[in-house]
């Protein structure tokens, strides 16, 4: 069973600045991480290869700096990384970054499931995986939380909704989403790292992938018209009282004023 897994790398949130005057966000140099969504991804990907035998694959979306994050994979016993990477993939919307990866999945051909985080840290779309699976026409199911059984070109997995979940039977091919309750990732070993270091990562560019940049990079659909850092919270307000009584007494008259409750 071959599973390829949709990794991005992603700058440190916490770097991350955002620049009014130019009207865009401005990203921190350094070499960044593996989405942590896709860190269950991947792990249950793993998984699935200990269990059932076949490959497992790192496809990715990204420039040079992405080979880090692809080797921190390769370190943790994935068997092949594949970087989709051309200038003209610049400036892709989501969608365009499905259709990237769309075109990288055709040419890879063997694949039983695609495997993604639920949603990146950076951009929180969620909205690649399916854009992937629409592309492939293929099923999708998003937002798994467990996968019960793969057998017989069928996947039995637990998709979670607001109310709990719904357990959902796939044909093989499909595109999973992850959430972090699916399990909990490895870290990799030093003699994985020093593995992954001599592993080669295949390249595609737009042209080895028949792309033509007609709807991918500066030609998406989403054309970003503002940015604008969040709103500072407001300032929170400490009731005061001699009693806890007197207290919720308060908090309670606030809540009914303000037509809380
Ligand atoms: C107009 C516009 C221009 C943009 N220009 C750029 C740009 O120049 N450079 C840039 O880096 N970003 C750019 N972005 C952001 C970029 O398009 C998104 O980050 C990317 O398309 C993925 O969307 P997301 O982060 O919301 O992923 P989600 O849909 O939230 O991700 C869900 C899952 O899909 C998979 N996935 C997501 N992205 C990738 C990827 N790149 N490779 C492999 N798997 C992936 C992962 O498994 C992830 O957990 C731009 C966005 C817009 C709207």
């Amino acid at each position: 069973m071959d599973v390829v897994i949709l990794i991005k790398q992603v700058p440190e949130i916490a770097l991350i600045k955002v620049d009014e005057t130019a009207n865009e966000v401005v990203l921190p140099q350094g070499p960044g991480t593996v989405n942590p969504f896709d860190e269950f991804a991947v792990e249950e990907g793993l998984r699935l290869k200990e269990k059932h035998g076949g490959k497992c694959i790192v496809m990715s979306v990204g420039t040079d700096r992405t080979e880090s994050a692809l080797r921190n994979c390769l370190a943790l016993g994935v068997d092949e990384a594949y970087l989709l990477s051309d200038e003209a993939f610049n400036g892709s919307d989501p969608q365009a970054t499905g259709k990237i990866l769309t075109a990288g999945l055709k040419k890879l051909a063997t694949y039983d499931l695609v495997l993604a985080g639920k949603q990146a840290i950076d951009s929180d779309s969620a909205q690649v995986p399916g854009a992937v699976a629409a592309g492939l026409d293929i099923p999708q199911a998003m937002f798994v939380k467990k996968i019960e059984s793969v057998a017989d070109s069928k996947a039995v997995v637990y998709r979670t909704t607001e109310d709990g979940f719904d357990v959902v039977e796939l044909n093989l091919p499909a595109v999973i989403s992850v959430v972090k309750e699916i399990n909990e990732p490895r870290l990799p070993s030093l003699k994985g790292k020093m593995a992954a270091k001599k592993k080669q990562i295949t390249k595609w560019s737009a042209s080895d992938l028949g792309l033509d940049g007609n709807e991918i990079g500066a030609n998406s659909g989403t054309k970003t018209t503002k940015v604008a850092p969040p709103p500072p919270r407001p300032k929170g307000e400490i009731i005061e009282g001699d009693t806890p009584e007197e207290v919720a007494d308060k908090l309670f008259s606030k809540l009914r004023d303000n037509q809380v409750i």
